[in-house]
């Protein structure tokens, strides 16, 4: 399997369709390994443009899913950012390697939160085998609470629906920030929202279409 090959032409793809658009996002998706983000068994669909089941119910975003967020995020280098929902981390990977390339002089930071320990362990053992450990920080526990200890963040995701976006999280987004979050019913569909803080705090939300992803859990989440 030549994984590079399959990594080049699905990005090519993703740039014909327009989901793509950015120099930087074009250079991290065609950096990080999905493959090395996937069980064993299914790594040889790593470069399908699709969800894959990952365990415990929880899939892995479709990489289409993961540019057009990366896109819609303005992300810089220098950004701190907080991603609710680590699942296998290869997104956090992705905004590892825009917010904080290699060699440069203040570089940023990705915090990933989950709510699955097992899925702590197996994102914490794919961002060390691909080296962005250093550029990632992982941490258990309900993403809905955001991380008050390092706020504010210049942007946040949420890789699971919301029935509204968290309180939170909205108070730990940075002035100018820009925060993702696909917000409706738990299963099938929900429309993604963007919300921007303006540099005086003000709230801005737009809606970019429907998506589908996992429920969000924890205290702002869906109950179980
Ligand atoms: N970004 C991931 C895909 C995430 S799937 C990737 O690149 O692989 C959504 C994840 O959100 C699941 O792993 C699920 O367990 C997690 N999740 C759901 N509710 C959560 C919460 N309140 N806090 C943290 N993680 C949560």
């Amino acid at each position: 399997m030549d994984f590079e090959a399959e990594r080049r032409e699905l990005v090519n793809r993703l740039v014909a369709s327009g989901f793509l658009k950015s120099e930087k996002v074009i250079q991290a998706m065609l950096k990080v390994p999905r493959e090395e983000f996937l069980p064993e068994k299914i790594k040889s669909k790593a470069y399908v443009d699709s969800p894959l089941p990952v365990s415990h119910g929880q899939t892995i975003s479709a990489p289409h899913m993961v540019a057009m967020m990366c896109e819609f995020l303005e992300l810089e280098v220098g950004d701190k950012v907080l991603e609710v929902g680590a699942g296998t981390g290869y997104h956090a990977a992705v905004i590892a390697e825009i917010v904080a390339p290699k060699n440069v002089e203040n570089p940023g930071h990705v915090f990933t939160i989950e709510i699955i320990k097992e899925l702590v362990e197996f994102a914490k053992r794919n961002l060390e085998k691909t080296l962005y450990s250093d550029r990632v920080t992982i941490v258990w526990g309900d993403g809905t609470l955001g991380l008050p200890e390092h706020a504010p963040f210049n942007k946040i995701l949420l890789t699971a629906a919301a029935p509204s976006i968290p309180k939170p999280l909205i108070q730990q987004l940075a002035p100018n920030g820009v925060l993702l979050a696909p917000v409706g019913q738990p299963y099938f569909y929900q429309t993604l929202k963007k919300l921007r803080k303006t540099q005086e705090g003000k709230i801005e939300v737009s809606e970019l279409g429907g998506v589908a992803f996992v429920p969000l859990r924890g205290k702002y989440g869906w109950k179980d």
